[in-house]
């Protein structure tokens, strides 16, 4: 499956099974994409591969060790390796696939009044432990 930023600059690819997706609904998420929530997937680092970079990464990090990376030309944001785990944390946006869904909802204890919730996809109040969510992303 191929991801690509807004300007083509970012591409990369995600080898074998389909993950599903997740939205997060937190407070930081919502400044960082604009927006309701960050839909987005993680899966193992061996199961991913950046394909083609032209354009340079811009990385913003807070102090509780939250981070984005963005591609510098367009501002779409792009995959980033979480901390120090073999995972890869992928924006859902950039993914040209249209098999992909979301199952899971994190943090809806904190989402914005006006951010109505719909479908069968699972809701938990925060962030479930993460081994545990990572096996509920695959399919
Ligand atoms: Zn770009
Ligand atoms: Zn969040």
């Amino acid at each position: 499956m191929k991801g690509v930023c807004l300007c083509g600059g970012i591409q990369f690819e995600i080898l074998g099974t389909t993950p599903n997706l997740y939205q997060c609904h937190c407070s930081v998420c919502r400044k960082s994409t604009g927006s309701s929530s960050n839909t987005a997937t993680i899966v193992k680092s061996e199961q991913f591969r950046w394909s083609h970079t032209n354009s340079d990464i811009q990385t913003f990090t807070l102090q509780s060790g939250y981070r984005i990376d963005f591609c510098k030309r367009c501002g779409s944001p792009v995959p980033n390796q979480l901390r120090d785990k073999e995972l890869v944390w992928i924006p859902a946006g950039l993914l040209e696939n249209t098999e992909l869904k979301v199952t899971q909802h994190i943090f809806v204890s904190s989402k914005a009044h006006w951010d109505m919730i719909g479908g069968q996809a699972t809701e938990h109040e925060e962030m479930p432990n993460l081994e545990e969510f990572v096996s509920l992303l695959k399919c």
